[in-house]
């Protein structure tokens, strides 16, 4: 529809980054859009489930999304990090990148035993990251609600990749 057309096109397609033959989507000009960001995170709700006790974001681009779609459920936020970033005891897990391994972590005392969650990114790629968001939250035996994205990268297979686990609803705009 017209929203989404305009959303897409406050997407910049960038060659070659980080990596050589890498397509790129930076979302920077849609946040920088005050119409843009707007819209996004109300398209990011109407597509997510209403009964949500916290939203996880992904560091960095997670947060922006996040935080506001939070506001908007009344859940709270919280964040999911690189390793080295968060100052209280931890619970993490670590995923497989391209090259190597990745960690993310979340505080041990974030998330209750049963608290819904609804898992927030800016792009859904390989799956990796969401992946390792979803981990976080059973390791906290929390409930995994939903995963909301603003741009699925279908070529990518994520969702596919993500099966396995039993995802129930993956959510993008784009
Ligand atoms: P995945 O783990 O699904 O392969 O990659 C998703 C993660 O990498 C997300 O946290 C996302 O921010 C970042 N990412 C991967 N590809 C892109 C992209 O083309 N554009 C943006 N903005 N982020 C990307």
């Amino acid at each position: 529809d017209q929203i989404k057309e305009q959303l897409a096109g406050l997407i910049r397609d960038v060659p070659d980054f980080p990596a050589p033959g890498v397509l790129f989507k930076d979302i920077t000009p849609l946040i920088a859009s005050p119409g843009g960001l707007a819209k996004a995170v109300e398209a990011m709700v109407r597509l997510s489930p209403s009964e949500v006790d916290t939203v996880l974001g992904v560091e960095a681009r997670g947060f922006v999304f996040a935080s506001p779609v939070a506001l908007s459920l009344g859940a709270g936020f919280v964040p999911a990090r690189k390793p080295g970033k968060l100052p209280a005891e931890i619970i993490e897990t670590e995923y497989e990148l391209e090259y190597g391994t990745e960690r993310l972590a979340i505080h041990a005392d974030a998330l209750k035993e049963g608290d819904r969650v609804l898992v927030v990114d800016d792009v859904l790629a390989t799956g990796g990251t969401i992946g390792a968001a979803v981990d976080l939250v059973r390791k906290a035996g929390a409930e995994l609600v939903g995963i909301t994205v603003l741009v699925e990268l279908d070529h990518l297979g994520g969702r596919k990749r993500l099966a396995h686990l039993g995802v129930a609803d993956i959510a993008a705009v784009l």
